[in-house]
């Protein structure tokens, strides 16, 4: 319909009976009042102009009549035919305002004319002339019976629209469908090889038996087994098929779940590949040969020319489920990381048989786990081809680091050169030196490095160094001074005198090197520089730069505890050695103190410590190295019976160095429970039961810790996993 012609058409106005009839009111019975009421007996006037083709509708706002406003305030036009209406609003000069798609109940509403029916009963009504209900009923709808006047309008228009809607989504759908018409049939043995694959759990039935050897039924390999007196909810393995199951009795199960895990297809498409994701679970109710199967399909990623489009199993606009298209998603996108380490099971039967280009030029076989989903592995490879390259010459935990940081600027510039070892920065020499340690981005920027100073690493240091991800800047310090062989030498020895990692120690020797410079120390001398021993060196300058620190906070405490540093001399009959270790009394809270800013663990400053020892609760023991017997190593909080609560080294925690020293501990405690008298076995039983009670109330109140390598454990875990009970 053409606006302007429509704007042509003649005017029409309110007659002289409706500009009467607007001012007439009628009585009602107001239903939330509960009193009769006065209105308006008419909402709405219309009139209607027959104009072959179109229908002109004039709507007249009563209270614009009883302003004396003969004009209509809306202009209905429908071309019946055409299956098209559309509104123009007037103001009371005539002038137009707006045009309008809205249907007509919605317009009257919407304007106040036509909404008294669900407060009053309901008696107004819209006036209509007979002419004008004679023009109405020529407008077809559906259902003839029960609809007149505006209501058959509403109803005309209420079918066009729902028509073109319709239409519209129809139109939306369309390459949907064509796009899954491309998705070939799945596997024969597809649902099978799921069953098999992807689910999580698996139990075993039994009957109830008093005797001791039962049948059950095994839900993985879907079999009747022998099983040797179930408990329930244990976990067992099947006598059948080895797997992991849980027993459940059938007299106490109604309904269980199996779960599983997500399994992926690659399958060739027209123009590309997709992956279609499922998921299987089962569930078990009265009889388990007889599961319920769950088999789900909920998305489908279609790789086509360079662009990736996600359709999911999901409600169409709230009316029914279909497949739908999510995203669609250029391959050259950076910001494309959908789902790569998602835990999926990918199906591999129809892999080597399927004759895709993408999957024939991929390096994705060459891999024996590959570091993302397939289709993920495809798109990278087309985007940065240094990840094939590195994947043919077998630099598979350089690739996959560079793929699982996402590091797309480095996959780019790495990508620029054909040859690999100009991509990498590297020449031919160093390419097969990395190639030789299967080395990593650290590694590679070792050798980056070498070859910029042009100078040559060994191997093992840039292989050791690499496995901790150190890089130059870690040691730069270090290195301004002394050759990288000489730094790491050190590095090496220190920390196997330390037994800490190389990052551990680098943090030491930083931590040593800051406090000598305050210190003013002369760092010019090497002897200074690395110390022989960086761990004593440490410490004692720790001491050192705390000293007055430390005094104060001996004093303070010692006026606290008044009968800790009387308690230590009985204990010295504890101190024993053997194996290269040793176990040290101290002498009092100064010692403590000590060995607690050396270790930076909380001993010294946690009170609770000096409360235990002076209520004979509990003791600190020093456990120390024999040929370093000055050197603190690890503290032991240990009950008077011999237990021991904790053992704690730098930063609060342990190391693996610790172990060896376990058999150690062990003898210890044999030695120690013979040293004890009457008197110290009693204290042993009621320190036992304080520390189940402590136990106990830090899970009622679920302490967590806070910081560190244990942080959001639980405490009580934590503490009882440590606890060592003398035997
Ligand atoms: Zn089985």
């Amino acid at each position: 319909m053409q606006k302007a012609e429509l704007r042509k058409l003649r005017r029409l106005d309110a007659t002289k009976e409706m500009m009467q009839k607007a001012k007439y009111k009628i009585t009602v019975h107001d239903r939330y009042e509960d009193e009769d009421t006065q209105i308006y007996e008419y909402e709405a006037f219309i009139r209607i102009q027959n104009l072959g083709a179109y229908i002109k509708i004039a709507i007249f706002d009563p209270s614009w009549m009883r302003a004396n406003c003969t004009g209509a305030k809306f202009e209905v036009f429908l071309n019946i035919e055409g299956q098209e209406y559309i509104t123009r609003e007037l103001d009371q000069e005539g002038n137009e305002v707006k045009w309008l798609t809205a249907m007509i109940y919605n317009l009257l509403e919407k304007n106040g004319l036509k909404h008294y029916w669900w407060q009053y009963d309901c008696k107004q009504k819209i006036f209509a002339n007979a002419d004008a209900m004679k023009t109405l009923a020529r407008i077809p709808v559906e259902h003839e019976r029960g609809y007149k006047g505006i209501e058959r309008l509403q109803q005309w228009q209420q079918a066009v629209k729902d028509e073109e809607t319709k239409r519209r989504e129809k139109a939306e759908q369309k390459p949907w469908d064509e796009d899954m018409a491309k998705i070939p049939a799945l596997p024969k043995n597809f649902n099978v090889w799921a069953r098999k694959n992807v689910l999580k759990d698996h139990f075993i039935f039994y009957e109830y038996s008093p005797k001791k050897t039962t049948t059950g039924w095994c839900t993985n390999c879907r079999t009747e087994v022998t099983v040797q007196e179930p408990k329930y909810n244990k976990t067992a393995r099947c006598p059948h098929c080895r797997a992991k199951i849980i027993y459940k009795s059938t007299g106490k199960i109604k309904t269980l779940y199996a779960e599983g895990y997500s399994a992926n297809i690659i399958q060739k498409i027209d123009g590309g590949i997709v992956e279609r994701t499922f998921t299987y679970s089962e569930s078990y109710r009265g009889d388990p040969r007889h599961p319920q199967e769950h088999f789900y399909e909920y998305s489908r990623k279609l790789l086509v020319d360079d662009e990736v489009k996600t359709y999911y199993w999901q409600s169409y606009k709230n009316k029914y489920v279909r497949w739908c298209l999510g995203e669609t998603i250029s391959v050259a996108h950076e910001g494309f990381h959908y789902g790569w380490y998602e835990n999926t099971i990918l199906y591999k039967g129809n892999l080597k048989k399927m004759d895709s280009p993408l999957l024939k030029h991929s390096s994705y076989m060459l891999w024996n786990k590959l570091p993302t989903r397939l289709m993920a592995y495809v798109i990278l490879e087309k985007r940065y081809p240094v990840i094939e390259r590195l994947a043919k010459v077998g630099l598979f935990s350089l690739a996959k680091e560079l793929i699982r940081t996402s590091n797309s600027e480095q996959l780019k510039k790495y990508s620029e050169q054909t040859s690999l070892a100009d991509g990498l920065e590297l020449d031919k020499f160093r390419l097969k030196r990395l190639k030789a340690m299967d080395g990593n981005l650290t590694a590679l920027r070792w050798l980056q490095r070498e070859k910029k100073d042009n100078e040559v690493i060994s191997d093992d240091i840039i292989k050791t160094l690499a496995s901790e991800n150190i890089g130059y800047l870690d040691i730069a310090f270090a290195l301004k001074r002394l050759s990288i062989t000489k730094t790491f030498n050190y590095l090496v020895k220190q920390a196997d005198a330390m037994g800490e990692s190389i990052g551990q120690t680098i943090t030491t020797w930083k931590d040593y090197l800051s406090m000598a410079e305050r210190a003013k120390l002369n760092l010019a001398a090497d002897q200074l520089f690395k110390p022989k021993d960086l761990k004593l060196a440490h410490d004692a300058m720790v001491l050192d730069s705390k000293k007055e620190e430390r005094a104060k906070l001996v004093k303070k405490l010692e006026k606290e505890w008044p009968k800790v540093d009387s308690k230590m001399p009985k204990l010295k009959k504890f101190e024993f050695a053997a194996d290269g270790y040793q176990i040290v009394v101290p002498n009092g809270i100064e010692d403590i103190v000590t060995e607690g800013l050396c270790l930076r663990h909380c001993v010294h400053t946690s009170t609770y410590y000096y409360d235990r020892i002076q209520r004979d609760e509990s003791y600190i023991f020093f456990l120390r190295r024999a040929e370093n017997p000055d050197f603190p190593w690890y503290t032991l909080e240990v009950e008077p019976s011999g237990n021991i609560r904790q053992k704690r080294t730098t930063g609060d925690k342990q190391n693996d160095d610790f172990k060896k020293a376990i058999a150690f501990l062990k003898k210890w405690q044999k030695y120690f429970k013979k040293q004890l008298t009457k008197e110290e076995k009693k204290l042993g039983v009621i320190a036992d039961q304080l520390r189940q009670e402590n136990y106990s109330q830090l899970r009622k109140d679920k302490k967590e810790v806070w910081h560190g390598k244990y942080a959001g454990q639980l405490l009580a875990d934590i503490l009882e996993a440590d606890f060592m009970k003398a035997m």
